[in-house]
């Protein structure tokens, strides 16, 4: 039975699908709910503050929103608090009705090819998690003395991560970045980016904003193969079945871009189509050396239009391969995993028991962990709309776990007799000073730390 007030729910991940979940959680009145956020790190955000690029600052607006949350009455924050190590679900369980992860997709997805793990090899998100400040990738070392780099898929993260390495130091200098990164960026010897996409340009994953911004870059010029941004019959019968008018222009945003030839800016950006990696090759150091590159075609397969190779091989030389091939689910201890996937399985957001489908009481998801990784920011909003009403309408029909401990204040000793360096939400806006203002002097919007200790240091400093 579900007691009357308040029904207490644990949000695991301070990301957006986390703050979208919690506000939707308080911004009811007819179920009286607490909220108490969970997050591995001391600062919040998630992939606002890990995964935007630092070159797209009014993205990171939506965190405004997010501090309206946390000012929310029966809002709590615990930061530097890992789940499964610092306090583990089970014990959790003894303190909350429901239970909510929202942790997001921590892994990447692997090519599976040849050459894969040579030195000089790495995921995209590896690099996008370094350049923007990420504690655990601090210390990652990137070679950027190639002069040509590889970066395979056609996706968002993909165009970030080839945008950011055609951008100056001077213009990254200006961002948000983290200083480790405008450093090594500023030595990069990189001249050359090729963005690689197994099928055409009907099919890219990017969108029309991104790939335009592609084109408008101050030190890059940015060119298409004229004969792959041409569309075979199938393309442009997808094509015309397309209304969405910022999805056409994405084919007409190619195609000027296949018109143009390279104008003497410092580096140059190549988009290509209908090429799939086949093996990186080692340069005889155990480094990539270049990448190999199967031709394709595309065929009709169960109604999408797949990439079937053509047999011809191309070998171009590289000297830095990033694969941008998607993010990947990670397995959360005690909740089924979907390994196919890489979520969690759900019904509406309720963790369900993948051998009978019954929702599993008192767990939920949402975010990438529940649906995998798809969607922009603002994508998360409607999910997690889905999981609240999930929780909600459990609440009002009394199908929540009665916890033992419900008062709020058992968890919050457990929390603080186990983390000393246990970071508020008032610690966090010290450590939000510190950057902002170090970033007030340096003319940018913050300037990043980037280390655990430095974190809690700034969230220490004048309480
Ligand atoms: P994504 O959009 O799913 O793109 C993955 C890309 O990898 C696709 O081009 C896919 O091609 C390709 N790919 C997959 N397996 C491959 C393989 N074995 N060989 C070659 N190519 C392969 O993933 P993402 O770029 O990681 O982005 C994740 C989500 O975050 C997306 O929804 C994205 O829009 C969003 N995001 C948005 C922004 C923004 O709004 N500015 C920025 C970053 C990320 P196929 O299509 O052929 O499978």
């Amino acid at each position: 039975m579900t007691p009357p007030s308040p029904v207490r729910v644990a949000v695991i991940g301070a990301g957006p699908a986390g703050f979208f979940l919690a506000d939707k959680l308080l911004s009811q009145s007819d179920v009286p709910i607490a909220v108490d956020m969970f997050e591995r790190l001391p600062v919040p955000y998630g992939l606002v503050r890990f995964g935007v690029a630092p070159d797209h600052e009014k993205i990171k607006l939506v965190t405004r929103a997010f501090d309206k949350v946390s000012a929310r009455a029966g809002f709590r924050y615990y930061g530097n608090v890992e789940v499964g190590t610092t306090v583990t679900l089970q014990e959790l369980q003894q303190h909350y009705h429901a239970i909510a992860f929202t942790t997001g997709a921590q892994s990447d997805r692997r090519m599976g090819i040849p050459g894969e793990e040579l030195a000089g090899s790495h995921a995209a998100t590896e690099l996008v998690a370094w350049y923007n400040g990420h504690p655990d990738y601090r210390d990652r070392q990137f070679d950027l003395s190639a002069e040509r780099v590889a970066v395979i898929g056609v996706g968002n993260v993909a165009v970030d991560v080839a945008r950011i390495l055609c951008r100056s130091a001077d213009e990254l200098g200006r961002t948000d970045m983290a200083d480790h990164a405008v450093e090594a960026l500023r030595q990069s010897g990189i001249r050359e980016v090729l963005l690689l996409g197994r099928r055409g340009p009907v099919q890219a994953a990017f969108t029309t904003p991104e790939v335009k911004e592609l084109g408008e870059l101050e030190h890059a010029d940015a060119l298409a193969l004229p004969e792959e941004v041409a569309l075979d019959p199938l393309s442009a019968a997808q094509f015309a079945t397309i209304e969405d008018p910022s999805e056409r222009r994405k084919i007409e945003v190619l195609n000027e871009l296949a018109t143009r030839s390279r104008t003497g800016k410092a580096r140059c950006l190549t988009l290509r189509f209908l090429v799939s990696p086949l093996e990186l090759v080692d340069d005889g150091t155990g480094r990539v050396g270049a990448i190999r590159v199967g031709k394709n075609r595309l065929v009709e397969r169960d109604g999408a239009l797949v990439a079937e190779p053509t047999g011809e091989v191309e070998e171009i030389p590289v000297g830095l391969v990033f694969r941008s091939v998607g993010y990947r689910g990670k397995p959360i201890p005690g909740l089924p995993f979907d390994e196919r996937r890489g979520t969690v399985p759900n019904t509406q957001g309720r963790v369900t028991d993948p051998a009978s489908g019954q929702a599993l009481p008192g767990l939920y998801v949402a975010g990438w962990i529940k649906r995998g990784p798809s969607g922009v920011i603002g994508t998360n909003k409607p999910d997690a709309a889905e999981t609240a009403d999930a929780i909600l309408t459990d609440a009002r029909n009394e199908q929540l776990p009665v916890p033992s401990s419900s008062s709020g204040d058992a968890i919050d000793q457990l929390i603080r007799a186990r983390q000393s360096d246990l970071v508020t939400w008032t610690d966090w806006q010290r450590i939000n000073d510190a950057e902002t203002t170090a970033g007030k002097t340096a003319g940018r919007p913050r300037v990043k730390l980037t280390r655990v200790t430095e974190l809690v240091n700034a969230s220490r400093a004048s309480s």
